[in-house]
């Protein structure tokens, strides 16, 4: 299962994944920590633009060094758009107008540009809770062994590919910890959490709507427990603020005060979580 790596723009901002209506920014129904959002947030608010049988969000975003508009399709899916010097916003939008049939096309091919999933076999490293933990052969019997902390993993027939298995492993730990975990610190800043979720979401690390609902992608189980712990309190943040604004992430900050730490783990360490 291929976990995609962080964009180059690392202060794009937080996608509202309300994807089939267009809703006004500040307003959202739900918000999304992507693999790419940090908390300096330079671009202009998400919009959105229809292609031929979606919308997909759009992000405008000024670079005085830019030369000219340029337009690129996200592995998140949506489109970001830079505005050059003495460009204006009212351009760009017509440029990206311009550029549908383009960005159809680079949407569908997507899918494709993805490698295929990298095989596990005996020797792969796989993260846990922030460590690499290899998976070994099992001197017992025929199979490999993959200890992760107190957990062991047997695998019958070690030369298939072990992912599935360990991925479906992982993500029963993960389905476990994460909601306890969400419950915990909802309690600790007497907050309301209607519904947790654990999810194997592509791009993005968790969301919260505004009904209360916290979705968080099982693959947190493989950072450290610090950044889990940031990702649980950026989304309960989220109930409070539901934005990315100063506001929101003075909230964090007071919730979690080495948040930037874990932003910057989430940053650097994302190709790796795979
Ligand atoms: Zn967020």
């Amino acid at each position: 299962m291929l976990v995609r790596q962080p964009t180059s723009e690392s202060n794009a901002a937080g996608t509202i994944s309300t994807l089939n209506k267009t809703v006004p920014f500040g307003n959202p129904r739900q918000l999304s920590l992507d693999f790419s959002t940090g908390p300096s947030l330079k671009a202009t608010p998400a919009e959105f633009i229809a292609l031929r049988a979606r919308q997909i969000p759009i992000l405008f975003v000024r670079n005085p060094r830019a030369r000219r508009y340029i337009i690129r399709l996200r592995r998140d899916g949506s489109a970001r758009v830079t505005i050059p010097r003495g460009g204006s916003a009212a351009e760009a939008r017509r440029f990206a107008e311009r550029n549908v049939t383009w960005l159809e096309q680079q949407l569908h091919a997507l899918p494709r540009r993805h490698q295929p999933p990298a095989k596990l076999t005996i020797g792969s490293e796989v993260l846990f809770r922030g460590d690499l933990v290899k998976i070994e052969a099992d001197v017992t019997g025929p199979g490999a062994l993959l200890r992760l902390g107190d957990e062991t993993i047997t695998f019958l027939d070690p030369d298939t590919d072990l992912r599935p298995a360990v991925e479906a492993h992982l993500r029963r730990i993960a389905a476990r910890e994460l909601p306890r975990k969400v419950y915990e610190y909802a309690t600790k800043h007497n907050l309301t959490v209607r519904k947790v979720t654990v999810r194997n979401q592509r791009s993005r690390w968790g969301s919260c709507s505004r009904r209360a609902a916290i979705s968080l992608n099982w693959r947190l189980i493989q950072t450290p427990p610090f950044v889990s712990n940031y990702v649980v309190v950026h989304e309960l943040m989220h109930l409070r603020q539901m934005n990315h604004s100063p506001r929101f992430w003075a909230e964090v900050e007071r919730a979690f005060p080495d948040y930037k730490t874990a932003v910057h783990w989430l940053k650097t360490h994302a190709v790796l979580i795979r």
